[in-house]
């Protein structure tokens, strides 16, 4: 398979790459099917994260033992150097390996995230100590801010930059991508199918792979993922007029404002699960499951209607969605 340079880490990666975000929904077992198809497959680059549940812990125990055949990154939540230290000995010990590729500080969201991190003190010096010491190989920062991820390339500090970027959210393309491309920074594409939402896996992925130098890194958990993700690698076309109409009638559809499942906004203060009430309402509505939705929707154990409005969750969603206003309107058709 093709291999694409990630900036100045000099890693060459595979140009669709593992996101192993959805690990967290496997079992143990499966886990383990869907991590070692992919390597078999050909994949070499693995992207998790500490706040990913377990999946960390499933890459250690299902692929250690075969950790020359890919590169591994993490990151942490962490906004101080003592965290962030206690973070990446964490992941080392989880994903049992002596050094971890690249370490991404997650999800920069706001100005305090990020004067946090670079202040004395901060997370940014427990990662260059952890380099000193050989325990990470690069640094990176990921986040969904375009502004605060252009200021953090142009300090220099970082060797990639993780940003969403799809037919729907194309907002990295204006400035965030040629500065990165001119310092030498590589890309990492979250979300490059909208979070699963963006149907058609060929051309969205086509759409990326069109872009020079992008990797990206589209959740799997099912061995079919593996397939579908990879076909558009294998004698790859640049989308034809045609497809990319269909593509962009497709964004259009869904808007920019769609939930994408990332799962920041849980646990809600009540128990209500966020990310499954607008995939419920999403098919109720979009996909016209007008029969099976209500009735799944009605052996939930807490409904959209219990929300207390404390607005937690909407101060973790990186898309500052209206979770709030969103749950009234599922309440509303669904209950
Ligand atoms: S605003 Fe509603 S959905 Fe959000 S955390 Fe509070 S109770 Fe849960
Ligand atoms: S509501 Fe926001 S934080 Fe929650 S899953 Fe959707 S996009 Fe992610």
């Amino acid at each position: 398979m093709e291999k694409r340079r990630l900036g100045r880490t000099e890693l060459m990666v595979t140009p669709i790459s593992f996101g192993a975000l959805p690990m967290q929904r496997c079992t143990m077992e499966e886990a383990g099917e869907v991590l070692k198809a992919a390597l078999d497959a050909g994949i070499n680059f693995i992207d998790t994260a500490r706040a990913y549940t377990d999946s960390e812990e499933k890459i250690g125990r299902h692929i250690a033992n075969r950790r020359s055949e890919y590169y591994l990154a993490t990151k942490s939540m962490a906004r101080t150097k003592e965290a962030m230290a206690k973070d990446i000995d964490i992941s080392l010990a989880t994903m049992k390996t002596e050094y971890i590729d690249l370490y991404q500080i997650h999800n920069v969201k706001v100005e305090q995230d990020w004067a946090a991190v670079m202040a004395p003190g901060g997370a940014l010096e427990a990662l260059k100590e952890a380099r000193a010491a050989g325990k990470i190989r690069h640094i990176g920062i990921t986040g969904h801010n375009i502004d605060l991820l252009v200021k953090a390339v142009k300090t220099g500090e970082f060797s990639t930059v993780q940003v969403p970027f799809n037919c729907v959210e194309q907002g990295a393309m204006k400035e965030l991508f040629p500065l990165a491309k001119s310092l030498d920074v590589g890309i990492i594409v979250m979300k490059p199918l909208g979070g699963g939402l963006i149907s058609n896996v060929d051309l969205a992925l086509r759409f990326i792979l069109e872009q020079d130098g992008l990797v990206a890194i589209p959740g799997m958990d099912r061995l079919e993922h593996i397939e579908q993700n990879l076909a558009p690698t294998k004698d790859f076309k640049p989308l034809s007029a045609e497809e990319r109409a269909k593509l962009s009638a497709e964004a259009a559809e869904l808007g920019p404002n769609f939930c994408r499942r990332c799962g920041y906004c849980v646990p809600c203060a009540v128990g209500i699960d966020i990310p499954q009430m607008f995939i419920f309402h999403l098919q109720y509505t979009r996909y016209d499951m007008k029969t099976a939705i209500p009735e799944r929707y009605k052996g939930l154990k807490v409904k959209a209607s219990e929300c207390i409005e404390c607005g937690e969750c909407e101060a973790r969603c990186p898309y500052n969605l209206p979770i709030r206003e969103r749950l009234k309107q599922v309440a509303k058709d669904l209950g």
